[in-house]
């Protein structure tokens, strides 16, 4: 058996059927008030404000954008390194990507490389924590601010990671979470979008059932904005208020295999990615950082351990050809970037097993 380096959680089946199968026989499948009762739930848990739950983190991102009032042939800054959906929804709103670069010790967006690709045509700034790693969103709070722009947090990467005691989601006026498969917490596909300003919030509750309003009779109703399918139903909540219950132990296994390896690869000349001072990462990912990442990788596969790069800079996509622009960081980041398994699943003997894989591999290297 590998070691992957992602995983489906699923919580116990005894905590898990009946439950669902209560939900599935109620005759109350769509959005309802187990929709709401999640939404309730995960907003105090993660302290978050005005949180609503939608249909997917991609969904969230696209009802961020519209809220925000982007625009065909607006701008929005957003990072490469990410997985495609933070930078596909930019384009279902028809404007265009500017892309930041990335510091290439965090492989999070650059608050300087922002600050210059300001133009009048900047809508917002889309920032991501990648791989759980929190990027420095105090800086781009403030150019945000500075510069009267609205700030996007792109979360999918980071539930339960925290800035100077602030949760993750707490600085942006809007955040996303994903529950998709192989994130720190899954309701199969599903989202969660945090509203800073209260007066924004019945909006994106029409946003994501079809523009309407849903508390009025359908006679009575009346479509005023575009709207989509993209509410939460009562099914995916009761999985995802199940999971709540489990999630502070699944993301404190990823933070303290993460925490071993960093004192580990510390001690040996490991090169692995920084963490943002005053930060806690909720390492969805570890990132190594070695100009040995292919043989590492060899080693790991050899003990049957899987390790990958997992993204793909999304600026090399031909649907952001456009957007293309030599972008150094990032080149410097992706160049040594293997992602090696963090999570819930690897037990003590295979994280020591993964650490010591990897000191050997690259120390071996390094005297080739
Ligand atoms: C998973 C993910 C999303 C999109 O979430 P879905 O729920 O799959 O739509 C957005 N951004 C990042 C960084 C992601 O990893």
């Amino acid at each position: 058996m590998m070691i992957p380096v992602v995983k489906v959680a699923m919580p116990p089946k005894d905590q898990l059927l009946g439950q669902l199968e209560e939900v599935l026989y109620s005759g109350m499948i769509a959005e309802g008030e187990k929709v709401y009762e999640f939404e309730k739930k995960f907003q105090k848990k993660f302290k978050l404000q005005n949180c609503l739950a939608l249909n997917s983190g991609t969904a969230c991102l696209h009802a961020a954008l519209i809220s925000s009032g982007i625009k065909p042939g607006d701008e929005v800054i957003s990072t490469p390194m990410t997985a495609e959906p933070t930078n596909t929804s930019i384009l279902y709103t028809g404007a265009n990507v500017v892309w930041s670069d990335v510091d290439p010790e965090t492989g999070n967006m650059c608050p300087d490389s922002v600050e210059k690709l300001i133009s009048k045509k900047t809508k917002a700034i889309l920032c991501v924590h990648y791989a759980g790693y929190p990027a420095d969103i105090v800086k781009l709070r403030e150019i945000a601010d500075k510069y009267n722009i609205v700030l996007i947090e792109d979360c999918a990467h980071a539930l339960g990671a925290e800035i100077n005691q602030s949760p993750i989601g707490s600085f942006g006026d809007f955040s996303i979470f994903s529950f998709q498969a192989i994130k720190h917490m899954t309701t199969i596909e599903g989202g969660i979008i945090s509203i800073k300003d209260d007066s924004r919030l019945e909006e994106i509750k029409e946003f994501r059932w079809f523009g309407m309003q849903k508390n009025i009779s359908r006679q009575e109703v009346d479509i005023k904005r575009v709207g989509y399918k993209y509410n939460m139903n009562n099914v995916t909540a009761t999985i995802g208020l199940i999971q709540l219950d489990n999630i502070d132990t699944l993301i404190s296994k990823h933070i303290s295999n993460s925490n071993y390896f960093n004192s580990k690869f510390l001690k040996h000349n490991i090169p692995h990615a920084s963490i943002l001072p005053g930060s806690s990462p909720s390492y969805w990912l570890y990132s190594l950082l070695s100009e040995k990442h292919q043989q590492i990788m060899d080693a790991l596969k050899k003990n049957n351990i899987f390790s990958s790069k997992l993204h793909k800079p999304n600026c090399d996509h031909t649907i952001f050809k456009s957007s293309r622009r030599e972008l150094k960081g990032l080149d410097k980041f992706y160049e040594r970037l293997l992602h090696i398994p963090c999570g819930w699943w690897v037990n003590k003997q295979q994280r020591k097993l993964i650490a010591e894989t990897v000191i050997e591999a690259h120390n071996n290297a390094r005297n080739d």
